[in-house]
């Protein structure tokens, strides 16, 4: 028999090797034990769950540590970014439960940058191309083979400073020079065969106008900024990895403050694309509603959709961090989901395929209301009044005219369950001149009211309804995966991926008809429709009078059954 496990080792089992480095860390007072993490999108899109992942784990490290964790903008790229962006960005993250310490740009840091790069020159690690970007790349090597020199590498720093002070006062075009960084065109890391660090770009830049006319590029901006902000752990995605000796090689000759870069692999998920570029495509292409259509994967889309933050959190931490790229199930994604929202969600009854249905025996004109638990999950929440009558609809595939055996929901003389009303039989199905079902014709039993007959008598089905005269009406969207393909990495090389596009991620139902209480439903509170799924309204096109509701989540898992997975 082995021993039951320390409490203390069960604890440290559960670090990832972000959190053992970081625990490690303070344990030896590196930094004076101090944590200072950044979460540093580009402002070039909106957010996605695969920055969700970052942003727990750099804003959970800096909670857990007692630290810190700024929100830093990596805006160095002025034709790409936008002010939107920004704003968004930041209520992303708010709306995730976060909140930064501190809020930076790193166009805030463009001058210190620029003086910098001066001094890499004056220590003649820098210098001024004039080649063109096509030469250069030609210079560079491979894996195998070292690189060639530039024939400028050996400007003198005087013309460097010369060249490079003319450079930002904007007297050379586009791509004319650039300044790269002297370190070895034979280094096997081929990030230190004189990587670029600025380059010319006319362009308008939206936080610093028309002041600079030269732009950093990511590996110089990056590194430098992270030591500006004294930051402890710099945590980005796996990819760049082979750009640490570089981040390395900055801060290590311009003798700043020793940030450190640790990579985990990003998050990939089934039927899903995760780049803002190729949603930039998506949104201009028109094939989505915007960057928060409820496909999306953006955190605005989600929302839109009805996931809750606290689902998205408890993804974040049950997909973990790890060394090696991997693909996750999106079912993975979507079961956090339904967790989360089958304790908070209120059920309703809403029937989306309406059948109307007229209870013979039951008086012509009156109604009465009936209650309902609104989450068996969370007494809480307590019961509601739903209006019964005469006329109700049920769901037309809830009968079958000629049911089979394991059918247990109505068919010709069947008796059925009505949710939190009473049992209910089918007399006859009418049918209109081309043989369609357009009503049915039923007795119910006013002796089981609430659900149960006072004589033992049992019905295997249960079916939800609403009642004609008082249910609203709506129209429900459904939404299947935006790919067809289940990991877009698997398509051929050249393929165009907008061929992988689900053409049917989209299903709108009209005259869908909802119980009275979804009027009024603030919009914000995600409901359960029973046996239908998770809804919320849609809180773009909802309006009085027009309510719209999207599905959020099926409640089971259909598309596994379906063989598709
Ligand atoms: P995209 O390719 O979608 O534009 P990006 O990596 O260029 O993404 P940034 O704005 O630069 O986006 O990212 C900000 C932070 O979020 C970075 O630290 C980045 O590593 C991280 N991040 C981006 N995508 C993912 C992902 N799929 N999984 C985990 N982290 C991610
Ligand atoms: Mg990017």
């Amino acid at each position: 028999m082995s021993p039951a496990p320390q409490s203390d080792d069960s604890e440290s089992a559960k670090l990832d090797f972000i959190r053992e480095i970081v625990a490690r860390d303070v344990q030896a007072n590196t930094h004076q034990g101090r944590v200072h993490t950044r979460f540093p999108p580009e402002p070039n899109g909106y957010l996605h769950i695969g920055h969700a992942k970052s942003i727990c784990l750099n804003f959970g490290i800096a909670q857990e540590f007692g630290g810190k964790c700024n929100l830093r903008f990596d805006d160095t790229n002025p034709t790409k970014e936008d002010v939107e962006y920004v704003e968004s960005i930041q209520e992303d993250i708010r709306w995730l439960g976060f909140e930064w310490d501190e809020l930076h740009f790193a166009s805030d840091y463009f001058e210190q940058l620029y003086e910098w790069s001066c001094e890499l020159i004056r220590k003649e690690l820098a210098y001024v191309d004039s080649q063109t970007l096509e030469e250069i790349r030609q210079q560079r090597g491979t894996a195998t083979e070292p690189g060639q020199e530039s024939r400028y590498r050996n400007r003198s720093v005087d013309e460097n400073l010369d060249l490079f002070s003319r450079m930002r006062s904007g007297e050379f075009a586009d791509g004319e020079h650039v300044l790269r960084a002297r370190i070895d065109m034979a280094s096997k890391h081929l990030i230190l065969r004189d990587p670029l660090m600025y380059r010319i770009r006319h362009a308008e830049h939206h936080r610093t106008g028309n002041q600079w006319c030269i732009y950093p590029m990511y590996d110089y901006a990056h590194g430098q900024s992270d030591a500006i902000e004294e930051i402890t752990h710099s945590i980005c995605t796996l990819e760049f990895d082979t750009h640490r000796p570089l981040y390395d090689w900055f801060i290590e000759k311009l003798g700043i403050f020793p940030s450190h870069q640790y990579e985990f692999a990003r998050l990939n998920l089934t039927y899903t694309v995760m780049s803002k570029r190729k949603f930039i495509d998506l949104v201009d292409g028109n094939y989505v509603d915007g960057w928060d259509d409820p496909r999306m994967p953006t955190l605005s889309g989600m929302r839109r959709r009805g996931y809750t933050p606290e689902a998205i959190r408890n993804f974040c931490s049950e997909i973990g961090v790890t060394k090696y790229n991997g693909l996750t199930d999106l079912v993975v994604l979507e079961n956090a989901l339904r967790a989360d929202l089958n304790k908070r969600a209120e059920r309703r009854m809403a029937v989306l395929d309406p059948l109307r249905v007229v209870i013979t025996n039951y008086p012509e004109g009156e109604s009465e209301e009936l209650d309902a638990v609104n989450n068996p999950e969370d007494e809480s929440a307590g019961t509601r009044k739903i209006p019964f009558g005469r006329e109700i609809f049920i769901e037309r595939d809830d009968f079958m005219e000629d049911p089979p055996k394991k059918f247990f929901r109505l068919g010709p003389g069947r008796e059925v369950r009505l949710r939190w009303a009473y049992f209910l039989t089918c007399q006859e199905a009418i049918k209109d001149e081309d043989g369609n079902i357009v009503e049915l014709r039923c007795t119910y039993d006013p002796e089981t009211k609430g659900g149960n007959a006072p004589d033992g008598r049992k019905v295997k089905g249960t079916i939800h309804w609403v009642s004609a005269e008082h249910s609203v009406e709506a129209e429900v969207r459904l939404y299947d995966h935006l790919l067809k393909v289940e990991n877009p990495a698997d398509m051929p090389e050249g393929q165009d991926w907008k061929e992988a596009l689900n053409e049917n991620s989209l299903s709108v139902l009209k005259g869908c008809r909802l119980e009275p209480s979804l009027a009024d439903n603030d919009g914000a509170m995600p409901v359960q429709f029973e046996r239908k799924g998770y809804f919320i309204q849609d809180a773009r096109d909802s309006a009085a009078g027009h309510l719209v509701f999207n599905r959020t989540v099926s409640l089971k898992d259909s598309w596994s059954k379906k063989g598709r997975r």
